[in-house]
């Protein structure tokens, strides 16, 4: 076999075979093929597509280039979520807690933020102590006693869409409806959980900018999931502004804490509900309604907030942020974003938060960069909220005073003098 040929034959649009593909993994992975050749395999693809037979034999052989973390001493309990990434997406904070303490096992390995789109585990490491790496045996041992774990995702947990996905990053090789979910559910096979949930993001912050587009993917990751015997469902939800009223990494942190204690904003609480009841019925083998309820009860009786302080304690971080939070908005520096003029805000793209969020030093524009932790935005009056003339709209934190000023000018929103339509949240389940 030789790659120049599979290369050919997928120029031609023909379909790959499960040998074929296989041996440009393997070919990828041992470095027999060059990144000028995987590249170009790779721009075929996205110009010619994949079938779902050849999506699911790129999954498995992805999958299968690392380790397979085993979970079925825990049976059917185990439940896991994906984001495809948004602005002020803490829902895995809020959410793992709230399931766990219904029963399910959540046993996560999270990646970290690149851009204006943070990461899980950047979140936790704002507090304290909080460890990220744990043995193997450690994390599947904290799950077994108290039902929830999150790590950091170690180098070999799908190496072969590590390794092809920073080659996708620089040959414009990204956006391809196949090439994107084999490389998500490759990973999240690998991590082991009988049912995953999708949070499918569409709109100006997400990679899928239509409703449409982000439908097709849900259904390819679905589909995908089937195959392998996992429970999949999917949520395709809003991404036109940011979720809840803070972006930034600590900040982000407070915003779950205040959510858990049944005092969030009211779009992200009711996502994470939304989220959490698919997991749960899921987990549990319940009817949604049934699980909703549930859900809504570890909020509002604080159960799943209990179930966060004890998973943070577990995992060594410092649980005197749930006594007083407010040293999570503990930044050096904080600068007021005044209203420009009077007006309802009919537009605040979530794209132009999270790239003020990432000025003032919240994200990372290289893997290697060093992140702080306290800096961020706040949002006092978001979309649809009347802002005044000089007045407070929100808030920008940073540890270096330099960076607010250049921040500020990166928050992009537009004002009309009625209130704007209500944005849809969720706008399919599937
Ligand atoms: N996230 C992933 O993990 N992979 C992609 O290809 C796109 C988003």
């Amino acid at each position: 076999m030789r790659i120049y040929d599979i290369i050919e034959k997928k120029k031609q649009g023909l379909e790959l075979s499960k040998e074929e593909i296989d041996f440009f993994i393997n070919g990828y992975m041992n470095e027999s093929i060059a990144d000028y050749q995987a590249s170009a395999l790779l721009m075929a693809i996205c110009l010619k597509g994949m079938s779902d037979e050849e999506t699911f034999f790129l999954t498995d052989a992805m999958m299968r280039s690392g380790d397979i973390v085993d979970l079925s001493e825990f049976e059917d309990l185990t439940v896991d979520k994906h984001s495809t990434g948004g602005v002020g997406d803490k829902t895995t904070l809020i959410i793992a807690p709230i399931v766990a303490s219904l029963g399910c096992k959540v046993a996560k390995m999270s990646g970290r933020g690149l851009g204006y789109t943070g990461g899980t585990v950047d979140k936790l490491e704002s507090i304290k102590g909080y460890k990220s790496t744990l043995s193997s045996c450690d994390f599947l041992k904290q799950v077994k006693e108290i039902g929830i774990c999150v790590v950091g995702q170690g180098g070999n947990l799908a190496p072969a869409d590590k390794k092809l996905y920073a080659l996708r990053d620089v040959t414009a090789t990204v956006n391809s409806i196949p090439l994107i979910a084999s490389s998500i559910m490759s990973k999240k096979l690998a991590s082991g959980s009988k049912s995953i949930v999708l949070d499918v993001k569409c709109g100006n912050g997400a990679f899928m900018q239509t409703v449409q587009e982000a439908t097709q993917l849900a259904n390819a990751m679905i589909k995908i999931g089937k195959r392998f015997g996992r429970n999949v469902r999917a949520l395709i939800t809003n991404m036109d502004v940011p979720l809840g009223h803070f972006v930034g990494n600590s900040l982000e942190i407070y915003e779950a804490i205040l959510v858990l204690s049944d005092k969030g904003e009211k779009r992200l609480t009711e996502l994470c509900v939304a989220l959490a009841t698919e997991m749960v019925s899921l987990g549990l083998k319940i009817s949604r309604n049934d699980a909703m309820a549930r859900v809504s009860n570890a909020i509002s009786s604080g159960l799943a907030l209990e179930k966060m302080k004890e998973w943070i304690a577990y995992q060594g971080g410092d649980v005197s942020i749930f006594d007083s939070p407010e040293v999570l908005r503990g930044a050096k520096y904080k600068r007021a974003i005044l209203g420009e003029q009077d007006g309802f805000i009919c537009s605040l793209p979530a794209i132009s938060i999270g790239r003020a969020s990432m000025l003032l030093g919240a994200g990372r524009a290289t893997k290697d960069d060093k992140i702080d932790h306290f800096a961020g935005v706040e949002i006092t009056s978001g979309y649809g909220c009347m802002v005044n003339y000089n007045e407070p709209m929100g808030y920008l934190y940073s540890s270096n005073e330099n960076l607010l000023m250049q921040a500020s000018e990166a928050i992009a929103y537009d004002l009309m003098s009625s209130p704007p339509n209500e944005l849809t949240l969720i706008y399919d389940i599937l």
